[in-house]
């Protein structure tokens, strides 16, 4: 699915087969978790195939490697022509992209590494949560303590709470988990951000636990844009009381609505709520439909 026997992949200055693509089994980043990553989507548009927000996630990547000490030698623009060509070799235009940088060395010790890697993969994939409402569940897991780690940075290792978290959800019958931070407040998802709908205002978790979601700051910018206040705050799960809609954000998984945490089922269906003009805004933004405005920069 993600790859057969025609795909290209890039890996350390060189497009090659993705079957033959290989990592050491001593590899520093295997043993402990340690690479970074991003998720970017190119999109159809009516000027070819447009990487959406590529300088945002590649700028990502870069400030993700220096909170680990993951050296990375190329530049953002760099990267995103290693994109532009790898989507080409691939004969994709409408596709996830999946740069990685990791340690292949073959080094146990505790240190930062000396020298990244670099992979870059394209693949095509839908929305990642599919397109029907999702029932939440508030998880048991936590998001990790930011003391404790980089949370801000897209670290590998941080995605074994999300592994878990989203397991144990979908093992009691849920779609997704919903995690709080460690002072009980709402923070996100496994793998995207979360946004509820209240008095015609929308509200969403502030930096400090989350992965501050390159979708999240455009679902901001478009909604301001559109006049709806948008407030970065702290919540817990009671405050979803009374609220009509909400919503989840992510590159992956793009705008999908949410139907209910545990019994909380919100008010109205998403496609009556802001969250769904905010989806159709979005995706006219990100294939070129939508004139970009302060949403692009
Ligand atoms: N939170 C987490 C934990 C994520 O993994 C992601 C996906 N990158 C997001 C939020 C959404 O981020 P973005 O909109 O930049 O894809």
């Amino acid at each position: 699915m993600y790859f057969n026997s025609n795909t290209v992949a890039f890996l350390d200055g060189e497009f090659v087969q993705a079957s033959e693509a290989t990592c050491g089994v001593y590899a520093q980043s295997l043993h402990y978790g340690y690479a970074v990553f991003e998720g970017i989507r190119a999109y159809n548009t009516p000027q070819g195939s447009q990487i959406f927000k590529a300088r945002e996630h590649y700028e990502r990547l870069h400030y993700s490697c220096k909170a680990v000490g993951l050296p990375l030698e190329y530049s953002v623009e760099e990267l995103t022509q290693i994109s532009y060509q790898l989507l080409e070799k691939n004969g994709l235009t409408d596709a996830y992209i999946r740069p990685l940088v990791y340690a292949a060395t073959p080094n146990m010790s505790l240190k930062h590494a000396t020298s990244g890697n670099l992979l870059m993969a394209v693949w095509e994939w839908g929305k990642y949560l599919g397109d029907q409402s999702l029932r939440l569940t508030i998880s048991p897991y936590e998001r990790p303590n930011p003391k404790a780690v980089p949370i801000e940075a897209k670290v590998a290792g941080h995605y074994v709470n999300s592994i878990i978290a989203s397991s144990e959800a979908k093992g009691r019958g849920y779609d997704e988990a919903l995690l709080l931070d460690m002072n009980g407040f709402v923070a996100e998802g496994p793998g995207a951000n979360f946004f509820f709908e209240k008095d015609g205002e929308l509200y969403t978790a502030p930096a400090g636990s989350i992965l501050r979601g390159i979708t999240r700051n455009t679902i901001i910018d478009l909604a301001r844009e559109a006049g709806i206040t948008v407030y970065e705050k702290f919540f817990t799960p009671t405050e979803l009381q009374g609220a009509v809609g909400a919503f989840m954000t992510g590159t992956a998984a793009e705008v999908i609505g949410v139907l209910s945490v545990d019994e909380l089922v919100f008010e109205k269906p998403f496609a009556e709520t802001l969250g769904a003009q905010l989806a159709k805004r979005y995706h006219d933004l990100v294939t070129g439909v939508l004139t970009p405005a302060l949403s692009s920069k």
